[in-house]
């Protein structure tokens, strides 16, 4: 049996100059649904997220607009909390950049790699994107232009502060080859190892002539790279320099869930970061790939960007999380088409699942009076029906503590479709004209009442609205047990009175 643990999820934390599109949304449901299944273990989760507001960006903006760059955030701001709640991410602690704790927080993590002797003053010349925040060589951008924004570079020539980077490149390789840190998928790990083998180079940890940031505690008139400052979200979400205890008590993180293009400042500078300031470095990364709209690129110019609310508008928050678990692979890329949704809704929800919740509960309700008859009876189609649920659940939590969450779906699908079949082959409806096959009939409808309910508590991780219908409708209260507790076959006490039953998922005009 596992024992239970504490458990810190994080997201990336997004620019605030651009609303959310599904991309964003992609990786908040997915660190949601990671959340909602460790609490469902039992285990004491928090899970983290935020908005990162220093940039360069923000300040071009707001004084574009003549406005003060936090009035800007402020207008933002709403764009990423609405969406996050209309989505149901369940977040237990969101971090603003701009708040004065976290500030206080990156000074402190500052000052302790100051202390421990791994910044130096050193000449900075090259080239900058405002739009990555990252710095660039000549090698790295070709005709000056950033490779991932087609911007021109901004030429940079000040004395910053310099972080000794190389002094880490063994130690990091080490943990990295011995899974003490762990990245994931595998690629992702050979893509850093590779790098760290090619050989790192220091990296600059302060700006000159940028206004709108945390100021440098150790050299005046300048701000911290804004790459140090939201990294550093990661332990001031959980008290780091404010809330010793608490810090303790949750650090460090068990995954911090990001995107593939961001994992060289994640699982490099990240974990030096921590190391040179005297902090333990997290357990886990995870990189999810990208999501693509009707097969391109989501790009603002390009007018290909589709932000959840666009879906939210035709189909409820559960389906879109479904598709977006189902469809894209969470560890790989993937693609939302409007079709492939339809197609999903219509298939995978109203036809296999919809479709067993509304039978099941249907015919207890005609032939049982709507109440869970007792299972006396026992065939080897009910043996059959119980070990696929076996089988599922084992399947299901094992791809679920990976993060695999499409596999654990189409696990969890295959159930649902051993379910429907077990109906055909049991035929209920025929059992009931005859008075002496009542035992088989009990025993048929009680089996598919508990296929029901196993169903509900596992797909309550991604369709939590979805799945307190389906308790209600089933007539069990919605206080879920530990998962462990709740796979228990036969939890479902007979006699239930089943509750008002209605489709789940309405033929959409
Ligand atoms: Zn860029």
């Amino acid at each position: 049996m596992r024992t239970l643990m504490k458990f810190l999820v994080t997201t990336a934390i997004d620019y605030i100059n651009a609303s959310p599109h599904l991309g964003h949304a992609l990786e908040k449901i997915g660190a949601d649904v990671c959340a909602r299944y460790r609490r469902l273990c039992g285990d004491e989760v928090f899970f983290l997220t935020g908005t990162d507001e220093h940039s360069l960006n923000v300040q071009r903006q707001a004084e574009k607009e003549g406005i003060t760059p936090r009035e800007y955030c402020e207008r933002m701001i709403p764009s990423f909390t609405d969406a996050w709640a209309k989505l149901g991410i369940s977040y237990d602690g969101f971090v603003r950049t701009t708040d004065s704790q976290h500030e206080a927080g990156v000074k402190q993590l500052f000052q302790r790699i100051a202390a421990a002797g791994y910044l130096y003053e050193g000449d900075y010349e090259g080239l900058y994107c405002p739009s990555c925040e990252n710095y660039y060589t000549e090698k790295d951008a070709p005709n000056l232009q950033c490779p991932l924004h087609r911007r021109t570079l901004e030429r940079v020539r000040e004395k910053n502060l310099f972080f000794k980077l190389t002094a880490f490149q063994e130690r990091l390789q080490k943990l990295i080859e011995t899974r003490e840190f762990r990245i994931e998928p595998v690629i992702r790990r050979n893509e850093i190892l590779g790098l760290l083998r090619e050989g790192l180079q220091d990296v600059s940890f302060t700006r000159a002539n940028v206004n709108w940031g945390v100021p440098c505690p150790v050299k005046p008139n300048q701000t911290i790279w804004i790459w140090f400052d939201a990294l550093a979200n990661y332990i001031t979400g959980v008290g780091y320099g404010a809330d010793e205890a608490k810090f303790r008590h949750w650090w460090p993180a068990d995954v911090h869930i990001i995107g593939k293009d961001i994992t060289r400042f994640h699982c490099v500078i990240w974990p030096a970061m921590l190391l040179a300031g005297g902090v333990p470095i997290p357990k886990m990364v995870f990189a999810h790939g990208f999501i693509s709209a009707e097969g391109e690129k989501m790009s603002k110019t390009r007018g290909t960007v589709i932000e959840p609310q666009q879906v939210l508008e035709k189909y409820s928050a559960d389906v879109l999380r479904y598709y977006l678990l189902r469809e894209v692979p969470f560890n790989g890329d993937g693609d939302f088409s409007w079709a492939r949704l339809e197609h999903r809704y219509n298939a995978d929800l109203a036809n296999d699942l919809g479709n067993l919740v509304n039978r099941t509960l249907a015919m207890i309700g005609r032939y049982r009076n709507g109440r869970v008859p007792n299972s006396g009876d026992n065939d080897p189609l009910d043996s059959d029906l119980r070990t696929s649920a076996e089988k599922a659940v084992a399947a299901y939590r094992e791809r679920m503590d990976e993060l695999d969450f499409n596999t654990a779906l189409t696990e969890l699908w295959q159930f649902i479709a051993r379910a429907n079949r077990y109906v055909e082959q049991c035929a209920p409806w025929a059992l009931a004209k005859s008075p002496d096959k009542a035992a088989r009939l009990d025993a048929v409808l009680c089996n598919l009442a508990e296929s029901v309910r196993l169903i509900s508590v596992l797909v309550t991780p991604f369709m939590p609205t979805l799945a307190e219908q389906i308790r209600a409708q089933l007539g069990v209260g919605n206080k879920l047990g530990v998962l462990a507790d709740e796979i228990r076959w036969g939890r479902l006490a007979p006699g239930t009175e089943i509750g008002r039953v209605a489709p789940l998922f309405p033929k959409r005009a």
